[in-house]
């Protein structure tokens, strides 16, 4: 749906609010504006609204995991699809009044009357208290003939996720990255049939004797592409005409945050270059959030709406702090009559 303005602010929503306090009731001011609506924001949205604040969801409509037809490892929903997760969501946080807006946000500036500007790619733009950046990350895949296409079904990430599918088959993990010795030690839990296939990562000697010692075959590329059967995944195959058979390929991508809007507002990074919070989710600068793997590439679709309710929480906390400050100072002023509870 649509409850935005554009630059004018002239906005004409239907200001259906459900905050008791703060947040303006027109139509396109929120108390939260989340950015993202995969696991990690609509679980902040959902703990927002029922904490009866205004909230809105911008989403572009591209989960991390889209590409895979199962979740696993998620209580409760252990096997569903993702998508079919996601719509279950969006509908628990309608309910409480959330308003959802597809759409992609180009950039949050801060207001100069405090708050953020929310600025989404058509041109129109949200005015929020606080935003959350709940925006995932982008996995880099090696340009490998046919492995796009099998990416989030045989070509795989993380063995947490989808190694106990694939358990007791021959897998191969491509060495492509500094941490794919490391993966394939880890996948070697789920099969005692692992290859590393090097395509053009290299490996140490301490390496080299780590893999033969946990009975991981080495294999050297580089890889020329890998070929499928009836849709699924049959061998990787080399440059030299040789091919490895497998079942699944485990490959560890280069991954990079989807913290674009946040750019230019000063926000604190570390020396990767991922937005640094504390364990609520608080960046560097005040009212500015970022949850999931915006922040953690580590998160699972569970810990990343873990920590969206955990940021929700301490948001919620701190606009009751603002709303309490500024209640006792008009209080003090004499300016307003406190609004009592009637007696019993
Ligand atoms: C192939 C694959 C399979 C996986 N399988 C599992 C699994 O089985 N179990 C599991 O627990 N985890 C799995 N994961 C990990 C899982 O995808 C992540 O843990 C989870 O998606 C993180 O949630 P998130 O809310 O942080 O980000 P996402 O789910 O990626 O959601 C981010 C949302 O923000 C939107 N967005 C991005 N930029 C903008 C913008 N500028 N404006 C508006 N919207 C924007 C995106 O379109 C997306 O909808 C898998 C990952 C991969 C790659």
């Amino acid at each position: 749906m649509s409850d935005t303005h554009n630059d004018t602010h002239d906005g004409t929503g239907d200001g259906m609010g459900t905050g008791t306090d703060g947040g303006t009731r027109e139509g396109t001011s929120y108390d939260v504006v989340v950015i993202g609506g995969g696991a990690g924001g609509l679980n902040a949205a959902l703990v927002l609204a029922r904490a009866r604040r205004r909230v809105a969801v911008v989403d572009a409509g591209q989960p991390r995991n889209a590409p895979s037809p199962h979740m696993h490892s998620f209580l409760s929903r252990d096997g569903a699809s993702p998508l079919a997760v996601l719509e279950i969501g969006r509908a628990e946080v309608e309910r409480y009044g959330a308003v959802l807006v597809d759409g992609r946000v180009d950039q949050v500036e801060a207001a100069p009357e405090g708050g953020y500007h929310v600025r989404l790619d058509g041109g129109a733009v949200l005015d929020a208290r606080h935003v959350v950046l709940a925006t995932g990350l982008r996995d880099h895949l090696p340009d490998i003939p046919g492995l796009r296409a099998l990416w989030g079904g045989d070509v795989l990430f993380c063995p947490y996720c989808h190694g106990y599918e694939v358990r007791d088959r021959p897998l191969v993990v491509l060495g492509v990255h500094p941490f794919s010795a490391g993966q394939a030690l880890l996948i070697r839990q789920w099969s005692a049939d692992v290859t590393y296939v090097d395509h053009g990562q290299g490996l140490a000697e301490e390496e080299r004797e780590r893999l033969a010692a946990r009975g991981i075959r080495v294999v050297e590329g580089p890889v020329a592409g890998l070929t499928s059967r009836d849709g699924a995944l049959h061998a990787v195959e080399l440059a030299d005409g040789r091919e490895v058979p497998c079942a699944a390929v485990f490959l560890f991508p280069v991954m990079t945050p989807n913290d674009a809007a946040f750019d230019g507002l000063g926000c604190e990074k570390d020396e990767r270059g991922w937005l640094v919070t504390d364990r609520a989710g608080r960046t560097s600068r005040p009212g500015l959030w970022a949850v999931g793997n915006a922040v953690d590439s580590r998160a699972q679709a569970v810990t990343a709406a873990g920590m969206g309710a955990a940021a929700a929480f301490a948001l919620n906390h701190d606009l009751v702090d603002e709303e309490s400050e500024r209640d006792l100072a008009r209080y003090r002023a004499g300016g307003v009559e406190p609004a009592l509870a009637p007696a019993p």
